[in-house]
Formats: C-alpha cells, structure tokens, sequence
C-alpha cells in the first residue's frame, strides 16, 4: 500500500531485548569473516541494513553489551542470553546492520552477496549462486 511502512520486529533468545525497524530493509549479506564466525559460533553472519534512524531498541537495552572490533565494528549482544542484534560499521555511521535471523517478523528479501569469502571455513561450500566478495563488497576488494 503506498504510503504505508512495513513493521519489523525481532528479539533475542531470551525475549528481554527487542528491537523494531521500519522497512524494506537494504541489502542481505552473509558475512564470512574471522570475526563474524567467532561471534555467532556458525559458518557465516547473514545480517540486513537499515538506515539508523529507523531501528530502534524498545526494551531490554540496558542489557546489551558491546564488544568492539580493532577495525571499530562494534557488534551488540544480549548480556544475558548472548544473542547477536546488531553490528554498526565505522564507515557507515548512518547505518546499522541487522541480525537477521534474529527477525520476529518473517523477512522475503533475497540475499545480495557473500563477503569476506576468503576467509569462509573449508567444510561449508557456498551453493547458492550469489555474488561471493573476497572482503567487503562496499568498498575496493
Ligand atoms: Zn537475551
Ligand atoms: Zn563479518
């Protein structure tokens, strides 16, 4: 409907921190990177952009936790049940990127690219046909 603005709403595993953006959110990525992987214990990091001015904490927000990268990737976590909400980019002050799979609200965008292939782990082979990016597909590889 024009005019009208898609309310996404998502939670961590505990349920005390909870987050809403208003959509269509940017762009999918699966993030393959050293860090990435050690954070959320997988192969791989799907998370979706959004403008920051359009997500918002709506409750348990004193409960996150911070933990900044070197390269000031800051990546925000549930203190108490370790989920993964959100990660913000130095480069990209006016974005926040999202954890996707932490989405309440059922989420239809494809995904636009892998990055950081180069450093993808050996016993997951990428099949799905999407763009793969050695690093950052944002910036110069
Ligand atoms: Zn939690
Ligand atoms: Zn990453």
């Amino acid at each position: 409907m024009p005019g009208s603005e898609e309310i996404f709403e998502g939670s961590c595993l505990c349920g005390r921190v909870r987050y809403r953006f208003a959509g269509p959110p940017g762009g999918m990525w699966h993030c393959h990177c050293t860090d990435c992987r050690k954070t959320h214990g997988a192969a791989f990091a799907s998370s979706v952009q959004v403008d920051r001015g359009r997500f918002s904490v709506v409750a348990g927000e004193g409960l996150l936790r911070t933990h900044e990268a070197e390269s000031g990737t800051r990546r925000r976590f549930c203190g108490t049940c370790g989920s993964k909400i959100i990660c913000t980019i130095t480069s990209e002050p006016d974005s926040v990127y999202v954890m996707a799979a932490t989405l309440d609200t059922r989420l239809e965008a494809t995904a636009v690219a892998h990055i950081f292939a180069r450093s993808k782990v050996p016993w997951y082979d990428i099949r799905d046909g999407l763009p793969q990016h050695q690093t950052y597909s944002g910036h110069e590889d």
